[in-house]
């Protein structure tokens, strides 16, 4: 049998450069692989928990996300694309879960405590918010994935999502599947940090360089980003650590970069001992990874135009997504039902 893979986002917002180097480009690889059933799930409930009075937001990022998924190559014939609410049968799921998880494992969850300091909610943090990793285990143990491609920010999500497994499967039987966390090969990539130099480039944190940016957005964002600061004149010795622009570089320039746009140096690493050295400016690195990038996005903006015109198509793929979807979970949670013996009306 074919391993199944479960993976998602929220739609909160245009993708960025972070989703593709921590996530989006890995499903692709896979999904070309032919080895595994993928399933991707839009999770606009959960994007709802912290943006309850902002519906409108989360209507028009799903199609925007949807649009950089296909963008990017994920391509629906091989991957389900599928959209949270239209498949009800997760929130059922949640609410069974929610009965094995306590309050206080949840508040020590580190990403949720992380997200409620960054979104300002203190005591004030919304319950559907507080369990959202419970909604979340609900979506990965619907579809039995044994693999969960993250970023490292939701390790501790896949942590309660197999203690919900484990939980479930000694008080009711063996009926639900232990996910695995799958992280990026390259270190810099399970978390890229923001154009200002902040932890995690995030939609949520406004410091993001978006998949469907316009050449002239990237280069600007890409100037004006937070380099070594102690890195004043050309000829000082600079920093590489903590230099978003060298985290970025590491992410996405291949030696083929270095030929086409730099060719006195033949990688990265050259180029970073020439850094370090000194004698060499920020403007110089700065324009190369807008040529990295341009390399990498200008494709993937040609193939967003094509199905922003043909909008049609792009719903009519969500739907028939869901659908597919919806099927599998309906199987599990029957499972489930069972095992919990809420059949009463069945007849064997
Ligand atoms: P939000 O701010 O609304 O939470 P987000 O930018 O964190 O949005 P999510 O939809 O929460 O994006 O995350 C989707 C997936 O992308 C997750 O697997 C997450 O780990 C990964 N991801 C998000 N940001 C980054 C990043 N900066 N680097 C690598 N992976 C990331
Ligand atoms: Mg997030």
């Amino acid at each position: 049998m074919k391993k199944v893979i479960l993976t998602g986002d929220r739609p909160t917002g245009r993708l960025h450069i972070g989703h593709y180097a921590g996530s989006l480009r890995n499903r692709v690889k896979l999904q070309n692989t032919g080895e595994y059933d993928i399933y991707i799930l839009i999770a606009d409930l959960q994007a709802l928990t912290d943006n309850a009075r902002n519906p409108k937001k989360i209507r028009e990022s799903l199609i925007e996300v949807t649009l950089d998924y296909l963008s990017v190559g994920i391509d629906p014939d091989k991957s389900t694309i599928f959209v949270q609410s239209q498949v009800p049968e997760l929130t059922e799921l949640t609410s069974h879960y929610l009965n094995l998880v306590s309050l206080s494992r949840l508040k020590r969850n580190p990403t949720i405590k992380t997200e409620i300091k960054e979104r300002g909610f203190e005591e004030s943090v919304p319950v559907g918010f507080l369990t959202y990793p419970v909604s979340q285990a609900a979506d990965i143990t619907a579809f039995k994935a044994n693999v969960v491609p993250v970023g490292d920010d939701q390790l501790p999500l896949i942590e309660q999502c197999k203690e919900i497994v484990h939980t479930f499967n000694a008080i009711y039987g063996d009926i639900l599947v232990e996910p695995k966390a799958m992280l990026s090969d390259n270190k810099v990539c399970s978390r890229l940090p923001g154009i200002d130099g902040k932890a995690k480039m995030s939609k949520s944190l406004g410091n993001c360089i978006y998949l469907s940016d316009t050449k002239e957005e990237v280069s600007k964002k890409v100037m004006s980003m937070y380099t070594d600061p102690n890195h004043i004149k050309v000829e000082d010795p600079g920093n590489v650590e903590n230099n978003p622009v060298f985290t970025y570089l590491e992410a996405f320039a291949e030696d083929k970069h270095f030929q086409k746009y730099l060719p006195e140096y033949k990688n990265l690493d050259e180029l970073k001992a020439h850094y370090k050295r000194g004698g060499l400016g920020d403007v110089k690195i700065k324009k190369f990874l807008i040529n990295v990038l341009e390399d990498i996005l200008e494709p993937i903006r040609e193939k967003r135009k094509y199905y922003e015109d043909n909008l049609d198509l792009v719903y009519k793929i969500l739907e028939d997504g869901s659908k597919k979807a919806r099927l599998v979970a309906q199987n599990t949670l029957k499972e489930v039902r069972d095992a919990i013996g809420l059949n009463y009306f069945d007849k064997k």
